[in-house]
């Protein structure tokens, strides 16, 4: 082809941007467009990384570069699947990658789970982190919490729920958000988990800084500090489980700095059932359990019920189908060997590809979807070497906007972003603050799009 690469990037998340950034530095010429189905772009770094996670939400200044390129077009407010077939986009593009990463809870199947004041973790995140796909009020009368999940999302709910709304002030929190927390009764919060601390998930940093807020005490029984050899071996073999057990000990061991939250971390407390009365949460049901030497555990029969009046599940997300793409319901993803899709009976689908969360499932951090990319662009750039794609049918960048027309959907686009990066920076700055977030799909679309108004 005497032509550059056409590539169709579906997900601006992460995952979707280093694909982009690779392809792009491959030496190959290039030109591709990233599709988003949001009014703005960066994935879960807008709407999952916490607020008070400032060093982590920064990680989009170093995206910028990536999306200032001009191999790249950002077409957001697209949803692919709905607005645009997968089939019909095939027509604009030599290759499609799916990167559409996961914003759902996981199901928790125990009798309970459907009460009044039981949660998904990601129903939440999406409210504190200004998603407008999710609700834009939160019931925080419970003075006492329990969070199931011992994982970094666990913490992020656990951590928000403990501070102070005034504390959350100074992040990007929209109105709504900050109003809501001021109501906030939380003063317990329970997080635990099924095994031990050799086997919590949680990364070094985050659960060290949990201990920085003036307003949080952390603690941790030290009943519940207990190895088995399989837990000392995960110790000696990763330097991340080693730093998590040391912190945990910290935490058990220490005398109490006397913070008004309190916010229990307990082990080998296994879910067994939300109880409730007159429809709402009033207590949360955990058996005992005890390693059994090889890292897993087993239940003792001994029971217990934490009075408590919410209960948010932090155990995982779930990637939503791609219409038309073969999807792995059991784990979650869409069907691939890798990097290329595949059928279910293992073929390659030519010219479709995958990568980030929703090709391993929703696990790891923003970096590991770095090296994730790699591994599929190699296979994507492999295949175009040697014939294997279908050349478009209309390569030309303008065919794919004029047909956006035609269906009149208002895309947005990367100059649009910045136009929304500087309205939400204003608004911050008018209170003294770095970003206020725009939360409204419209006044997204309407800031996005107000360069395309103006002309
Ligand atoms: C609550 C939470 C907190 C986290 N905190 C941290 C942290 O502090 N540090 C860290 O390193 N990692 C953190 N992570 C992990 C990190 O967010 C993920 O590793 C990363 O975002 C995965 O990238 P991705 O691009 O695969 O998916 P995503 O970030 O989910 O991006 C996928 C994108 O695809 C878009 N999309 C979906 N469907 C369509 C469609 N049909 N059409 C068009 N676009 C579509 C979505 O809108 C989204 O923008 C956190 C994750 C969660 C859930």
């Amino acid at each position: 082809m005497s032509r550059p690469l056409r590539v169709a990037v579906i997900g601006a998340g992460p995952a979707g941007i280093y694909a982009s950034d690779i392809l792009m530095k491959s030496g190959q010429e290039v030109s591709i467009d990233l599709f988003e189905r949001m009014p703005a772009p960066f994935g879960l770094i807008r709407y999952g990384v916490a607020p008070d996670h400032p060093r982590i939400k920064g990680i989009v200044n170093s995206l910028h570069r990536v999306l200032d390129r001009e191999e790249l077009r950002l077409l957001g407010n697209v949803n692919i699947g709905k607005d645009v077939t997968v089939d019909e986009l095939r027509e604009f593009y030599d290759a499609i990658i799916f990167s559409t990463g996961a914003t759902l809870d996981r199901d928790l199947d125990i009798p309970g789970i459907d009460l009044d004041g039981s949660y998904g973790a990601a129903d939440f995140v999406g409210f504190y982190d200004g998603n407008p796909n999710f609700k834009r009020t939160w019931d925080l009368s419970a003075t006492s919490t329990a969070v199931i999940g011992v994982g970094n999302v666990g913490l992020d709910v656990a951590r928000i729920l403990a501070k102070t709304a005034d504390e959350l002030h100074v992040t990007e929190i929209p109105d709504n958000v900050y109003e809501t927390l001021k109501e906030n009764k939380a003063t317990e919060i329970h997080v635990f988990g099924r095994r031990g601390p050799a086997q919590a998930k949680f990364t070094p940093l985050e659960l060290k800084e949990l201990d920085h807020s003036p307003t949080i005490e952390v603690i941790v029984d030290p009943e519940d500090i207990d190895y088995d050899e399989a837990s000392i071996e995960a110790r000696h073999a990763s330097k991340s489980v080693d730093l998590v057990c040391q912190t945990l000990e910290g935490y058990a061991m220490r005398e109490p700095k006397g913070a008004p939250h309190k916010l229990y971390i307990h082990f080998f407390e296994s879910p067994v059932e939300i109880i409730g009365e007159n429809g709402r949460v009033t207590a949360f049901k955990t058996e005992r359990m005890e390693l059994d030497g090889s890292g897993g555990v087993k239940g003792t029969g001994k029971f217990t019920e934490w009075p408590v009046q919410s209960v948010y599940r932090a155990v995982g997300y779930k990637s939503d189908e791609m219409p038309e793409v073969p999807f792995d319901p059991a784990k979650n993803v869409i069907r691939n060997d890798g990097g290329h899709v595949i059928t279910h009976e293992g073929e390659i689908v030519p010219g479709l590809y995958t990568t980030g969360w929703i090709k391993r499932g929703p696990v790891g951090l923003i970096g590991n979807t770095k090296s994730d990319a790699k591994e599929t662009t190699d296979m994507l750039l492999a295949d175009y070497a040697d014939g294997k794609l279908t050349p478009a049918a209309s390569p030309e960048p303008d065919a794919v906007t004029a047909f956006l027309d035609s269906r009149n959907i208002p895309f947005t686009t990367w100059d649009g972003w910045y136009q929304l990066d500087a309205a939400e920076k204003a608004l911050g700055e008018a209170e003294g603050r770095e970003r206020k977030k725009i939360v409204e799909w419209d006044e997204m679309v309407k800031h996005s799009r107000k360069n395309i108004a103006d002309s």
